[in-house]
């Protein structure tokens, strides 16, 4: 068995005990607030943001923008820009492709990682914008996963914020980020496994029943025309929050384009309920849709879900899987439901 030289460009390697893959990124500890090390620093603020309406000159040219008439790419007056990450996790550059090498399985680091940032003024959270900017903002989402699955590449996509040092934030200004993989992400897998292990024996969606037991429960979050918000039955952290599409779907890019506008509202909605009882805390939230592959009777039902960071990952998290939530997601419901305004 040949010696594996380590990688120089990105690759993404699997773990042969588990399902579960690495991207070995050595490019990404080049990035601003990189923590390679403890007490490494960083989080960019203000003064030197990159992301700040007039200084598009400090990044990588557009991928795409909404702005209004007359405008040039790469210019100022944009209300919501696309640009490709000066520091990929995996790059369309890099040949994709599996590589068993007896125990080890890995695959080349091919695909593509977008940041879509929200806003030309400097704010933090996607609530610091208007409902009407956060749908936007949602349409782009949904315009950028769709672009990237109809490239043909790419296994899946993983759409993903963070909001917060505390939720590995390395710039303050508010961004999400987009990145399509060569191979489909363990989460999607097992909770595709689960729905159609669940689908066999019951011949229904596991998801749609799914919301139907949470509202019977007392979860309920939010709700609106085309989506309900719940605190699942087994949060993993206080004010855990899943967003759910009422109409079944697998593909998160095959919403129509008002139902996209509506959930960047809706989604606006319920990170305020967040913020209001968790005191403004850092948050992640990442979209679930099905392997681009999967044809729409995949038994698969897209969602989006919202992790408060208001607890840290030790030793029993890491051992274990488990969680530890001091906070019952009933409890959490009703105080959520409280702080819709
Ligand atoms: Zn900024
Ligand atoms: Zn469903
Ligand atoms: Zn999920």
């Amino acid at each position: 068995m040949s010696e594996h030289v380590p990688a120089a460009r990105p690759e993404l390697r699997q773990d042969p005990t588990l399902d579960r893959w690495t991207v070995v990124a050595p490019e990404r500890g080049a990035r601003p607030g990189a923590r390679l090390e403890p007490g490494g620093h960083g989080y960019v603020q203000a003064e030197e943001c990159p992301f700040c309406g007039g200084r598009e000159y400090q990044t990588p040219p557009e991928l795409a923008a909404r702005r209004d008439p007359p405008g040039t790419a790469d210019g100022p007056g944009w209300r919501v820009r696309v640009i490709p990450n000066r520091f990929p996790a995996v790059r369309r550059d890099v040949p994709g492709g599996a590589l068993l090498d007896g125990l080890f399985r890995r695959h080349g680091g091919h695909g593509a990682h977008e940041l879509i940032l929200e806003a030309p003024e400097h704010v933090v959270s996607l609530t610091d914008l208007s409902p009407a900017r956060a749908a936007e903002a949602a349409s782009v989402y949904r315009e950028r996963v769709a672009a990237l699955r109809a490239d043909g590449r790419f296994a899946a996509a993983s759409l993903f914020k963070n909001v917060g040092p505390a939720a590995g934030a390395s710039v303050e200004h508010t961004h999400s980020q987009l990145i399509a993989l060569p191979v489909v992400p363990r989460t999607v897998v097992e909770e595709l496994d689960a729905a159609e292990r669940y689908r066999c024996e019951n011949g229904r969606c596991l998801f749609c029943d799914l919301v139907e037991r949470e509202l019977a429960a007392g979860r309920l979050v939010r709700e609106s025309m085309s989506f309900v918000a719940v605190a699942p039955y087994a949060s993993r952290v206080p004010y855990e929050t899943w967003i759910f599409p009422r109409r079944h779907g697998a593909h998160f890019d095959e919403i129509a384009p008002d139902e996209a506008a509506e959930l960047g509202a809706f989604l606006h909605g319920v990170l305020t309920q967040v913020e209001r009882v968790a005191d403004r805390p850092a948050y992640n939230f990442y979209v679930h849709a099905a392997p681009f592959a999967a044809p729409a009777s995949v038994p698969y039902h897209w969602h989006l879900e919202v992790v408060p960071r208001t607890t840290t990952q030790a030793g029993f998290e890491w051992g274990t899987g488990f969680a530890i939530n001091p906070l019952p997601p009933e409890v959490a419901a009703a105080r959520l439901r409280d702080a819709a305004g």
